[in-house]
């Protein structure tokens, strides 16, 4: 079976950990998670950088960063991962949805312009910020969603869990037009190092921001609202968010190895699509040209008209050895929102297709060329007998 993810480890990950071992600091302090941080931050292009235990706890951490209250309203894609919705909810916080756009499956910016609009002729002051996604490796097309967050005073945070290293150009058209790493677009921006991301600590995550203050908040959330000058006093709750020096070795020695797992994955997204491309049935990812998309994942999306779903594509390439995963589902088909009376009659008919119709094949970083053209085969003998 050709697994769907395996992430790329070797002697330095060994060595590091080794020295965690040897020298005692297993724990939530020692060098590597300061390294981790600096260099995390410094590779994506922010100030500060906050190692925290997951990435779902990066989300969490970011709206308790903004100071988000009870009423609060948050923009976001429908088409993404529970943890970004749940970090708006725990916060108190109400999720606006917004659809997908056809083409990159990332958050549609001309929606999140009308939602904002919206909100802003309702004014009743309760929106506060915007979540963008990118989506399994490509950069939402940030600029539009800038100049609103500008225009109205709304914060940013970036989810780029799924794009480490993506680029975005900024300004395009424009003489000032350059390329920025996704996680320096926003305010705040969240990381998570899960084992099947480009970099991985095997559990871990971050939250980017330049602002001194935000990150002595995140530091602080991260490590149950202790007071630096009166340990067990409290004037706020915070959480245990701690991520271990042990795991911050992995990391470290993870980032060193960036641009090969950047060219990697750049090296898969491209050998996919030469083979993939023309077949009918088929719906491959793009790569805008104001992007620099680092395929987190290699998804497909089955034409309505082919009579498959994902589902049963899945099966049929399981049976020749090949290991798939589905896409997400949309934040509005969720039933524990809806028994929370959120999303309820809400349509996104974007989501609900790429959902209905799409997979995402092998992409580990351990994937190989032969490996790679079986998928392709397999692929194409499934769609031949649809
Ligand atoms: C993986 C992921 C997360 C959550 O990260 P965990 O480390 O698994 O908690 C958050 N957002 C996006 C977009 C993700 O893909």
């Amino acid at each position: 079976m050709i697994p769907v993810n395996e992430p790329l480890l070797g002697d330095r990950e060994l060595e590091y950990v080794s020295e965690c071992i040897r020298t005692g600091w297993i724990s939530s302090a020692g060098r590597f998670l300061e390294d981790f941080e600096e260099q995390w931050a410094s590779f994506c292009g922010m100030k500060y950088g906050v190692a925290v235990s997951n990435g779902t706890a990066a989300l969490q951490a970011a709206f308790g960063c903004i100071g988000l209250r009870p009423g609060d309203k948050v923009i976001m894609p429908t088409f993404t991962i529970i943890s970004c919705a749940q970090a708006i909810v725990y916060n108190g916080g109400v999720p606006i949805l917004v659809d997908s756009d056809p083409r990159t499956w990332c958050m549609d910016v001309e929606q999140v312009r009308e939602k904002v609009e919206e909100e802003m002729r309702r004014g009743d002051g309760r929106l506060k910020a915007i979540l963008p996604v990118h989506i399994y490796g490509h950069p939402v097309d940030m600029d539009p969603i800038l100049e609103l967050a500008g225009k109205y005073g709304l914060g940013i945070i970036e989810d780029a869990a799924e794009a480490h290293g993506a680029q975005y150009m900024t300004g395009r058209n424009t003489p000032t037009s350059r390329w920025k790493r996704c996680g320096s677009l926003g305010d705040l921006s969240v990381f998570s190092f899960y084992a099947n991301k480009l970099v991985t600590t095997g559990e871990g995550g971050m939250v980017l921001t330049d602002d001194p203050a935000c990150a002595e908040k995140a530091r602080s959330l991260r490590n149950l609202c202790f007071l630096p000058n009166r340990r067990f006093y409290h004037t706020e709750l915070g959480h245990n968010f701690r991520l271990t020096n042990v795991q911050a070795a992995i990391g470290v020695a993870q980032v060193e190895r960036m641009e090969e797992i950047i060219s990697r994955k750049r090296w898969m997204g491209a050998a996919y699509t030469e083979r993939l491309r023309g077949i009918p049935g088929i719906e491959l990812p793009v790569e805008e040209t104001w992007a620099r998309q680092v395929y987190w994942m290699y998804g497909i999306v089955l034409d309505e008209g082919t009579g498959l779903a994902a589902d049963e594509f899945a099966r049929k390439l399981k049976e020749r050895g090949v290991e798939t995963r589905p896409f997400f589902l949309g934040m509005h088909e969720q039933p524990v929102f809806h028994a929370m009376g959120l999303f309820r009659d809400e349509k996104y008919p974007v989501a609900e297709r790429v959902a209905r119709q799409g997979l995402y094949l092998p992409s580990g970083l351990a994937l190989t060329e032969a490996q790679l053209e079986r998928v392709c085969e397999a692929v194409v003998s499934v769609l031949r007998t649809a």
